[in-house]
């Protein structure tokens, strides 16, 4: 196989839970406008189902800015002030969470092994931003064992969808059969993948629908001749 494309949450590393993120997220909001810490995630939780329930392709308005920026332009802060502490709060939270990932120590030697044989990239629904933190975690620089990476930012989609294979594709220059997809949900990439033409491994605990290969988790790769 020419080319990998990786997913990046739940295939390279686990996330840790959110609760502490966001208590450090509204804490920090209830520091800079003395609003209640409780009341502004009161407020965030009804204004996310209110986006849930819009329908979960809505990808523009699935960040956090933008759902922090609705709860503090609620409470009266004006668009400007909005929009700026929204932005730093969500660095916050997302401080927490890439401080406290979850990863095998040997990821990293793993994927530099694979890149002597292989083109690789990331593909993920995240946006850039997260992606990149979480990544430079894990890598210390992303850019020395991915060629590049597709987001959100880039798809204009959430998974599923053909954009996650059609754009690494495109940029590789290869035909489907010259490449591998690894995710962990066979539903939300590997199915779109195979349709496609793409080879297909399975990163998960348990096995579900019909992939190529199936591992329990990243280290187990080096077992598949790919
Ligand atoms: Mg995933």
């Amino acid at each position: 196989m020419k080319c990998i494309i990786f997913d990046a949450d739940h295939t390279l590393y686990d996330l840790p839970s959110v609760e502490s993120a966001e208590e450090k997220k509204f804490i920090f909001l209830q520091e800079k406008t003395g609003i209640d810490a409780d009341k502004l995630r009161d407020k965030w939780r009804l204004v996310v189902r209110d986006i849930l329930e819009k329908g979960i392709r809505y990808y523009e308005k699935r960040n956090r800015e933008y759902s922090a920026k609705e709860t503090l332009l609620y409470f009266g802060l004006d668009e400007h002030k909005a929009k700026i502490l929204s932005e730093k709060a969500v660095e916050v939270f997302w401080k927490e969470i890439v401080k406290n990932l979850k990863f095998y120590p040997e990821t990293k030697e793993i994927i530099k092994s694979l890149k002597e044989k292989h083109r690789l990239c990331v593909a993920s629904d995240e946006f850039r931003k997260s992606l990149e933190m979480k990544l430079d975690r894990i890598f210390g620089e992303w850019k020395d064992y991915f060629e590049f990476l597709v987001t959100a930012d880039d798809t204009k989609e959430l998974k599923p969808s053909k954009r996650f294979c059609e754009i690494p594709l495109e940029k590789f220059g290869v035909e489907p059969s010259q490449a591998v997809f690894i995710g962990d949900s066979w539903e939300r990439e590997l199915a779109v993948a195979k349709e496609m033409g793409l080879k297909t491994v399975l990163v998960n605990e348990r096995r579900e629908g019909e992939p190529d290969y199936w591992v329990k988790d990243i280290r187990e790769i080096t077992n598949i001749n790919l």
